[in-house]
């Protein structure tokens, strides 16, 4: 398409300069123009790819995809679009970020503009813009709020969830149950005299304490159970489908975890026990903050009692 001194036009000059890729095909699919873009992201040069079927150098295009698009351009006379989010590329063109950023190709934005002669579509000019970037970014921003999501449900001493996050699950549970029925049942337990320890031991020696009991604890628990933080050294453990008899099982297993064996911070021997109250729901019970106060009753009565024991109300 030279101009009559033999010189590219403008435009000619424009679609091969432009930093996205631009080519055009006929209703075979045939090729017709094949921008710089292109051939230095492909690898072929115009001449390799006009005048054959795009299929001929590229077979690994979506075939059935590509040539429904580009029939309906030439049916509808309309554009049409692909983006990323739904097809990441058409073309398996490297981009240029660094690996680490989770894609595979260029990641690539489609426009089929069909290119009218009257009221004919005579041919269909495709654009490939890279966004690889967006898609970057939009993973990054994914991952991050995955991350946040996540701490914002975990305490930060013990890594166990929070209480916040322990509640939102029983209220869960509790409606789950006041639907369907069954059984649910919860515990709550504190360390025993744990105002000495931080006295005898220090405070960062009772941080070690609660990160290591919260850590003992987790390995015993079902991964169905909900175990968190509940307060400075106290937690709980929620437990559906499990009936009182069963919880009172769990409370003992647990308070044996706990203490059983003392724990070593810093080369000093930390004896440890627990006291634990458990507490199902039951048949008019309101909300689940009936479950918690009955929990922290029969945990009162276990301090009461003498510590280092598990009690359930009747
Ligand atoms: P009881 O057997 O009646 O539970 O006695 P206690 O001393 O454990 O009970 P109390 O509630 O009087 O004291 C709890 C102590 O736990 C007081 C507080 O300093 C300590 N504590 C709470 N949170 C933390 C924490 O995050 N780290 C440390 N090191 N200590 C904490
Ligand atoms: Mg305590
Ligand atoms: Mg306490």
């Amino acid at each position: 398409m030279n101009d009559q001194a033999g010189l590219p036009s403008l435009s000619d000059l424009v679609v091969e300069r432009v930093g996205f890729g631009i080519f055009v095909v006929d209703r075979d699919l045939s090729v017709l123009s094949w921008n710089r873009f292109m051939q230095d992201h492909s690898g072929f040069a115009a001449e390799d790819v006009i005048g054959r079927s795009i299929f001929e150098r590229f077979p690994d295009l979506p075939r059935a995809w590509l040539t429904r698009k580009v029939e309906s351009v030439f049916q509808l006379g309309s554009f049409a679009f692909s983006s990323w989010e739904q097809r990441p590329y058409l073309f398996q063109f490297d981009h240029d970020r660094p690996i680490t950023g989770g894609v595979d190709y260029m990641q690539q934005d489609c426009t089929f503009m069909p290119l009218m002669h009257g009221r004919e579509v005579v041919a269909v000019c495709v654009t490939i813009s890279d966004v690889t970037h967006v898609s970057v970014m939009q993973r990054e921003r994914e991952e991050a709020v995955a991350k946040l999501r996540e701490y914002a449900d975990r305490d930060g001493l013990t890594g166990i969830a929070n209480r916040r996050y322990f509640e939102s699950r029983l209220a869960d549970e509790f409606s789950r149950w006041q639907r369907y029925g069954g059984q649910l049942s919860m515990l709550l337990f504190d360390l025993d005299h744990f105002k000495r320890i931080n006295d005898e031991f220090g405070h960062v020696a009772g941080d070690i304490v609660l990160r290591s009991m919260a850590q003992r604890v987790a390995d015993v628990v079902r991964n169905t159970d909900v175990f968190g933080r509940f307060g400075g050294e106290e937690f709980a453990l929620l437990l559906p489908c499990t009936p009182l008899d069963d919880a009172l099982y769990v409370a003992e297993k647990i308070r044996r975890t706990i203490g059983d064996e003392p724990v070593e911070v810093q080369g000093v021997i930390v004896p440890v026990t627990a006291s634990v109250g458990a507490a199902t729901a039951r048949t008019g019970s309101a909300d689940y903050e009936g479950m918690i106060t009955e929990a922290d009753a029969a945990l009162y009565a276990a301090k009461r009692q003498g510590r280092n024991r598990s009690v359930a109300l009747a």
